[in-house]
């Protein structure tokens, strides 16, 4: 009896053992396969002409396991700008296909830190991916320069290290860093850039005390895409945006922000208490986005810079509130690494791109 226990209990232990083997077997072939497929993804080459809104980021400053620091790429045919490099933007491109060494540009909406803190790990992705020979050009209002110094400091000794590990072919000195490209605030409206058919114009918007904040709107062969940036509801942005495919606005819900500064005054922190009301001030609600999308006649309305964080998809409803009465166009929450497309031959796409890199 005890002899068959023994051989019973041997029995089960081999088992284990080659079950453990032949998992770690195909957990190797698996990631042979995934690593092929995500060095050659290049989502950007299967798009079709036309202008198309590539979320890779839709949180906030927020902690939220869902989504990354704010981070939109606006792509304009084969072009690649990047709107916003928030925590995260690097690596969620690359989740996304979208190759980080054709990145042509960074425009930035304002110098608050959520929207700029991945900015140093996007330019070292640019200019390792691409062997750049020019700096990562960066647009934005004047101050954009202290900005692009700060990054090329901080970064400089790492720079030095890569050249000297992976060579000048790979790494060429030339390509590391930022160029500025600082644009006077415009009083209301300004073209900050026209070429290839592509036109982007910066627009001011009231994010106050944060100055200066713009928003950008992109017209590209008949099809347009404006991008609030961080504001109040501001009414040189509806006004900008007319008639645009696409409204890309920030949303803040007070109502589920009082829940949380509630939250940290009760567990005895009045700082946070006082951040969390401080913030109502200066961003716009859901509802008033979606008023601001009826103004600007806009068909379409996607939200992002989403706070706070939604941690239940049933939290959709509340953080919303009556916003789709007041607009009649689409209206939607964004993940990160959605994708609305606007071909030149018209229509309108929304999907997703990427997965999780597997291994
Ligand atoms: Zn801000
Ligand atoms: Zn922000």
């Amino acid at each position: 009896m005890k002899r068959r226990l023994f051989i019973l209990l041997a029995l089960a232990l081999l088992l284990a053992a080659a079950g453990w083997l032949v998992r770690g077997q195909l957990a190797m072939a698996l990631y042979q396969r995934g690593a092929a497929s995500v060095l050659a993804s290049n989502s950007l080459d299967g798009l079709p002409d036309g202008l198309h809104a590539a979320f890779c980021g839709t949180g906030s400053p927020m902690p939220d396991p869902a989504r990354g620091g704010p981070c939109l790429a606006i792509i304009a045919g084969k072009r690649m700008i990047i709107v916003d490099a928030g925590e995260g933007s690097a690596k969620t491109l690359a989740m996304m296909g979208l190759p980080a060494g054709r990145i042509e540009r960074v425009l930035l909406t304002h110098f608050h830190s959520d929207h700029i803190d991945g900015l140093g790990a996007l330019m070292l992705q640019r200019w390792v991916n691409a062997s750049a020979t020019a700096a990562l050009p960066l647009h934005g209002p004047v101050g954009i320069g202290e900005v692009a110094a700060g990054f090329n400091a901080a970064y400089s000794r790492d720079s030095t290290y890569r050249t000297a590990h992976h060579g000048a072919a790979v790494v060429p000195p030339s390509g590391f860093g930022l160029s500025q490209r600082a644009f006077a605030l415009p009083e209301e409206t300004g073209i900050i850039l026209k070429d290839g058919g592509l036109t982007v114009t910066a627009i001011r918007v009231d994010h106050s005390p944060v100055e200066p904040a713009v928003g950008y709107r992109f017209d590209y062969k008949g099809r347009c895409i404006t991008v609030s940036g961080d504001t109040v509801p501001s009414a040189a942005l509806a006004k900008a945006a007319r008639g645009c495919d696409l409204l890309v606005h920030e949303a803040l819900q007070p109502r589920l922000t009082r829940i949380l500064g509630k939250a940290a005054k009760d567990a005895g922190n009045p700082g946070i208490a006082k951040v969390m009301a401080d913030i109502e001030d200066y961003h716009t609600t859901p509802e008033q986005a979606a008023e601001i999308a009826q103004q600007a006649g806009a068909r379409m309305l996607a939200l992002t810079h989403i706070v706070p964080p939604l941690r239940l998809r049933a939290l959709e409803g509340p953080f919303l509130g009556d916003a789709r009465s007041r607009f009649d166009g689409e209206l939607r929450i964004m993940a990160d690494r959605d994708i609305i497309s606007l071909p030149a031959s018209g229509g309108t796409k929304i999907s997703r791109l990427g997965g999780r890199v597997r291994g």
